[in-house]
């Protein structure tokens, strides 16, 4: 495929959000759910990432849904996911033409790095049809993986668009839940940031109903469990009324498997987990267990 043009966009390297300008400090990092760097903030260019010899691994982190992972380690280090169209299967969407819309994948949070040979990668898996993130923090490089992939669309929930460091034509933005692609529903659900959002997204291996987390529904190191945090950094909670308002967000779903944005994954009875979770958070943050500490 043609190599797209190599624009001079730069990433903040704390958190590797794209940005067009990239003077003076991040306002996503400057932001009390992020941090600056002790050694302070700094700007690296798309050309001087692609020198650093840095890569992107594509694993399979179940059938028809691949995550991707930048290393060395670049900005927050988020697993990013590629869910791929059920139609790869036949034989519509397998000509190789990557990025026509409509025939590519959701790609979900965005990985703060690109290159050919991510791009090739991907196109070879189906492409992108629709990229979404989680939330401000996950934008990654979501501009230049929409110019890799024919401009597809960016959606972005218009309560966070604030935090957009650089803006483009491919940028959508939306409101409540959206589907991007035939099959793939996001919803906003809010918590870590008021438009925080998760990916719903059925297998076509057995039928389950699949949630990418993001920051907003994170399944942590306990089995069967859940957290949600204002900013997980600097462990900030958030209330419980707000905990409960992201439970019942998703209450009328029969979620199974969960996958968050650091590679956590909870592989059975997702739904329980959060209600069960939400509960248990909102109690603590309650005081009902005060006298245990
Ligand atoms: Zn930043
Ligand atoms: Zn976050």
């Amino acid at each position: 495929m043609p190599r797209p043009p190599l624009s001079d966009v730069v990433v903040c390297t704390a958190c590797g959000v794209e940005s067009a300008g990239g003077a003076g400090v991040c306002p996503i990092c400057a932001d009390e759910r992020q941090y600056v760097p002790a050694d302070g903030q700094r700007w690296v260019s798309r050309s001087e990432l692609e020198a650093s010899g840095r890569r992107i691994g594509i694993a399979e982190a179940e059938a028809g849904l691949l995550s991707l992972r930048t290393s060395p380690k670049t900005g927050i280090g988020q697993t990013c996911y590629l869910a791929q169209r059920p139609e790869r299967d036949g034989q519509e969407g397998r000509d190789g033409r990557a990025g026509r819309a409509g025939t590519g994948g959701f790609l979900f949070d965005v990985p703060p790095y690109i290159d050919d040979a991510a791009v090739e990668a991907v196109a070879a898996l189906g492409g992108i049809g629709a990229i979404v993130a989680s939330h401000p923090h996950m934008y990654g490089m979501q501009l230049e993986w929409s110019a890799a992939f024919d401009g597809v669309p960016v959606f972005v929930s218009r309560r966070d668009a604030e935090w957009l460091q650089r803006t483009g034509p491919a940028i959508e933005l939306f409101d409540g839940e959206i589907e991007p692609l035939p099959g793939v529903r996001v919803r906003e659900v809010g918590g870590h940031f008021p438009g925080s959002s998760v990916a719903l997204w059925r297998s076509p291996e057995d039928g389950a109903l699949v949630m990418l987390g993001g920051d907003t529904i994170s399944p942590v190191a306990r089995r069967g469990w859940v957290t949600f945090m204002r900013s997980f950094p600097n462990y900030l909670p958030l209330s419980a009324a707000v905990v409960r308002r992201i439970a019942a967000a998703v209450a009328d779903l029969d979620v199974e498997r969960i996958y968050g944005n650091f590679g956590q994954r909870l592989l059975s009875g997702g739904s329980r987990a959060i209600a069960e979770s939400a509960e248990r958070y909102a109690a603590w943050v309650s005081g009902a267990y005060d006298h245990l500490t």
